[in-house]
């Protein structure tokens, strides 16, 4: 299984508009000026590519997919996973369209009934037959997941998480690779799901700073040494997380991913 990082950044991406517009006053370690003269501190919003048996599945469709898509040069996309319904996760949706239109079969997408009623209620013109079926269209066909289901020979489980109040929120197992991008808490039968892991890749949003939502590194370092995976790499992460000297202070079977990081499970 090949895993391309298609973004690795949290909602706001990485330069943030907010420390644009105040001169990088604000940012809390310079990571957003850094990032404009080092592209590997630039971040776009969190999702990955998996390849596996000759199959591409999506998981998340960012607002920055399109360029995502783009520079990775994506050929085609055979299935979409849905982590949860939060714009970064999936506002990127109508781009899917530039595939779409080029397979026979609607492309399908796998999330809880939460995320794809959310898709369908955000996106309303693509599932409405009424509406003006032009070429900007994208064709999607929603599919309920809650228990394990098989997806091009590979068993891939959804695993329940807590994210704030949201209900409905996934990270994703797919053989030896879990992917959990936006989690506070991992409940006690999902940890069940996660044994005998190759690569885990979870959320670490900043260093320090307690969020309602979401892990900050030592709560994600400490969650990571929990589950054992071989590999962590850590993603979704804001402008607070600089590569070097954060990255002193991982496992060394720990590392911080970056937007075109290709690694193999
Ligand atoms: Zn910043
Ligand atoms: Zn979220
Ligand atoms: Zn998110």
């Amino acid at each position: 299984m090949k895993i391309t990082f298609l973004g690795t950044g949290t909602s706001h991406g990485v330069p943030s508009i907010d420390c644009m517009i105040d001169g990088h006053r604000h940012c809390p370690k310079g990571v957003c000026r850094l990032s404009l003269s080092d592209a590997k501190h630039a971040r776009t919003r969190s999702s990955i590519l998996v390849e596996l048996g000759g199959k591409r599945v999506l998981v998340d469709v960012s607002p920055d997919f399109r360029q995502q898509a783009l520079r990775e040069k994506i050929p085609a996309i055979d299935a979409v996973l849905i982590t949860h319904c939060h714009a970064d996760h999936i506002y990127g949706i109508p781009d899917i369209r530039s595939y779409t239109a080029h397979q026979p079969q609607p492309l399908s997408f796998y999330g809880s009934s939460e995320s794809m009623t959310a898709v369908r209620t955000c996106f309303p013109y693509i599932f409405d037959p009424n509406a003006f079926r032009g070429g900007g269209i994208p064709r999607i066909a929603t599919n309920t997941a809650s228990a394990p289901f098989t997806l091009f020979g590979k068993s891939v489980t959804p695993l329940h998480v807590e994210h704030g109040n949201l209900a409905g929120c996934f990270g994703y197992r797919i053989d030896g690779m879990a992917y959990i991008p936006d989690i506070k808490s991992l409940p006690s039968q999902t940890r069940a799901s996660l044994a005998n892991l190759d690569v885990l890749i979870l959320n670490c949003l900043r260093e320090t700073r307690e969020h309602a939502s979401h892990l900050v590194l030592e709560q994600s370092m400490a969650l990571a040494r929990d589950i054992g995976p071989r590999k962590c790499y850590f993603i979704h992460m804001s402008h607070d997380i600089n590569y070097a000297t954060d990255g002193a202070k991982l496992d060394p079977w720990m590392e911080f991913s970056y937007d075109g990081m290709k690694v193999e499970a």
